[in-house]
Parts: structure tokens; C-alpha cells; sequence
């Protein structure tokens, strides 16, 4: 494998007495795309939003980048700019519209000019399929339409890693398949490094080079999808799987 662009070793975490992250070891290669799956409470989040600072690890290393995450706001800051994140509830400024959301960071940021900001913001709405809800407020999207904002919105601050935390279990179900479809193309068409929390089964198997699964804090199985789904080996990976597909 490459040198990593994410590695977490020997990683612990704690919520007060909670033990949530159990010595995590982790490596992603550069262009890897991974999704995690696992119960509710088994720490995925908690891993994942580890991975840009927005928690805290206690105990061993996680090094974004060749870049390691410690207190150094100067460090968290570089690490933020290679990372992007889209949450389950889209996290827009419902105040702004669209190609306001979308060129926020850029300019503020990224110091990029207004005009060049709005170019790209506009080229990334036409990728996600929705360049014509550029002056609208998010309250007048549907949820998969926040959601492909959302999306554009991390795209514009041109990051190296994706994260994805259950990008599509707010969504009624007709709009599931506009996001995933998004993310596929997204996928495929570019070589970003994607984590991706989801129990999208289709969506693991068309894109992801490894599935994990977590639980209680642990990763406890991880493989290529095909042989993830159809041969796993643990009984708490059987036992998750029977519930959800
Ligand atoms: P998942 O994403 O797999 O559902 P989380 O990472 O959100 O799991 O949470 C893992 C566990 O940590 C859960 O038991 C949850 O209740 C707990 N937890 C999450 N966030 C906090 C917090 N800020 N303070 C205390 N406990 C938390
Ligand atoms: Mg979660």
C-alpha cells in the first residue's frame, strides 16, 4: 500500500467514564474508498468526526495527511481545509441561499475572489444536477436538494478526503437514490480518498474498496465488499447483516 492519507493507531476515546473508541488502528490508502457500517452507538461518528477534530481523541495517533492531529489550532486548521464533511442533516445557513452556502468558504477561507468562487460554486451544482436552485434558500429545497448542496458545498473547498456520516438516512425514500447516484459519479469520476458511514448496501458494493464493520468501539471485520457481505466471518457481523438486508 501507498503511504496513508489517514492513519489512526492504538487510537482511545472517552466520554467521560464511556470507553466509546477502543484502540483503533486504521490505514486508508490516497483514492480509497471505505464504508463503515455497524450498529447505532458503536462509535462511527465518533471515528469519523475524530478524523477532522471535530472530537478529540485521548490516547494515540491520528495523522491526516502527514500532518498529525494534536491541540495545534495551526494543524486542525490545515486539516479542515483537506477535508470535507457532509452530515445527516445537511447543516446549511438557512438564511443564505444556495450559492451563498456555497461560496462562503471560499471566500472567507480560501480568500478566493467572489466571482471565481461563484464560477466553481455553479460548476459543482451542475455536477450534483441542480444549477437552477442556485438563488433559492435551502428551506425551499427538498432534502435530497439540501443534501447535493451540501455536497457541492464540501466540493468547492476542493478537498482531498470526503466524509460521509449517514448522508442519506434523513431522506424520504424517493430521494435516497439522487444522493447516492451523486456520490457514485463522485466516486468514480474523481480520485478523492471517501469515508463514508452508510448501511446503503448497494451503494458499499458499487463503489467501496473495503467495507468495516464497527462495534462497541472496535472494528471487528473489514473486507471487499463482495466477499463482506456474502462470506462474514464474525457472528456479530452475520447477526448485523440478517437485520438489515
Ligand atoms: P454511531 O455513529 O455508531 O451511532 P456514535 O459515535 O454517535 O455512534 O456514539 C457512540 C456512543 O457514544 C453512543 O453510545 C453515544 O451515546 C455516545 N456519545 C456520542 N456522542 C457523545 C457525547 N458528545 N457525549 C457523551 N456520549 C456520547
Ligand atoms: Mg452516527
Amino acid at each position: 500500500m501507498s503511504e496513508p492519507i489517514i492513519r489512526l493507531q492504538n487510537v482511545n476515546k472517552w466520554y467521560g467514564q464511556f470507553h466509546v473508541l477502543k484502540d483503533l488502528n486504521l490505514e486508508v490508502a490516497p483514492s480509497e474508498r471505505i464504508v463503515i457500517c455497524g450498529p447505532s452507538g458503536s462509535g462511527k461518528s465518533t471515528m469519523i468526526r475524530c478524523i477532522n477534530r471535530l472530537e478529540e481523541h485521548q490516547e494515540g495517533q491520528i495523522i491526516v495527511d502527514g500532518t498529525e492531529l494534536t491541540n495545534d489550532l495551526k494543524q486542525i486548521e490545515a486539516i479542515r481545509r483537506d477535508v470535507g464533511m457532509v452530515f445527516q442533516h445537511f447543516n446549511l445557513f438557512p438564511h443564505m441561499t444556495v450559492l451563498e452556502n456555497l461560496t462562503l468558504g471560499p471566500v472567507w477561507v480560501l480568500k478566493r475572489p467572489k466571482a471565481e468562487a461563484e464560477a466553481t460554486a455553479m460548476k459543482y451544482l451542475e455536477r450534483v444536477r441542480i444549477p437552477e436552485q442556485a438563488n433559492k434558500f435551502p428551506g425551499q429545497l427538498s432534502g435530497g436538494q439540501q443534501q447535493r448542496v451540501a455536497i457541492a458545498r464540501s466540493l468547492c473547498m476542493n478537498p482531498k478526503i470526503m466524509l460521509f456520516d449517514e448522508p442519506t438516512s434523513a431522506l424520504d425514500p424517493e430521494m435516497v437514490k439522487e444522493v447516492l447516484d451523486v456520490m457514485v459519479e463522485l466516486a468514480e469520476e474523481t480520485g478523492m480518498t471517501m469515508l463514508c458511514v452508510t448501511h446503503e448496501m448497494g451503494f458499499a458494493r458499487k463503489v467501496a474498496d473495503r467495507v468495516i464493520f464497527m462495534d462497541y468501539g472496535q472494528i471487528i471485520e473489514q473486507n471487499a465488499p463482495d466477499a463482506f457481505f456474502d462470506d462474514p466471518k464474525h457472528e456479530r457481523t452475520k447477526l448485523f447483516l440478517s437485520q438489515i438486508l
